[in-house]
């Protein structure tokens, strides 16, 4: 929240965005505070020095490991969703295309190289309920089967599409990206 801490000069508790817990602006260090500014159509983070701080939703990258019709998926081995399967993915580095992303994931989480084969799906759950993300799916073919958990992941493993564990998908978007691929390879 916004001024939870401050002096009581912030303008409202109402929640502005996700990330609205962003105390100190980060190009100069003064304390920011939720304001309506005339040039905006909604409140901002703003510091004294006029510095608007946007708080936009973060970009995950995910791929769709497959091979012979099955495809990986990891269990996943730290919070959040400790436990659940989902594809490898992550937030993207600053320095990457998204393509780059995938196969970086993929490789860090469950030890395979995989080539992009084109989009399952672009997914959104916006904030502020959740944590206000884009996730963006590829498709990714793997010639050498054999993974290598990373040390995020408690197991990795080969599934046959009718055996993909709905009940126990780590988010939405693991659920909805799934369906997409199932419905692009036609794989039921
Ligand atoms: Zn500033």
């Amino acid at each position: 929240m916004v001024g939870a801490q401050d002096d009581g000069e912030h303008v409202s508790d109402e929640v502005v965005a996700p990330g609205d817990d962003l105390q100190y602006c980060p190009r100069c260090g003064a304390p920011l505070i939720g304001r309506l500014l005339p040039t905006e159509d909604r409140p901002r983070l703003v510091c004294d020095r006029g510095h608007i701080l946007y708080v936009n939703p973060k970009l995950i990258v995910g791929v769709i490991p497959e091979r012979q019709g099955q495809l990986l998926l990891l269990r996943r081995g730290i919070e959040p969703r400790y436990g659940f399967w989902t594809y490898p993915g992550g937030y993207m580095e600053i320095d990457e295309s998204v393509e780059e992303c995938a196969v970086r994931e993929a490789e860090e989480e469950t030890g395979v190289k995989v080539e992009i084969r084109g989009l399952v799906g672009v997914y959104s759950r916006p904030g502020p309920h959740g944590p206000g993300i884009v996730s963006i799916v590829f498709r990714g073919e793997v010639a050498e089967p054999d993974p290598n958990p990373g040390r995020e992941a408690l197991e990795v493993r080969w599934f046959e599409a009718e055996d993909i564990p709905w009940d126990d998908l780590a988010y939405d978007t693991t659920r909805w990206a799934l369906r997409d691929w199932m419905d692009e390879t036609g794989e039921r």
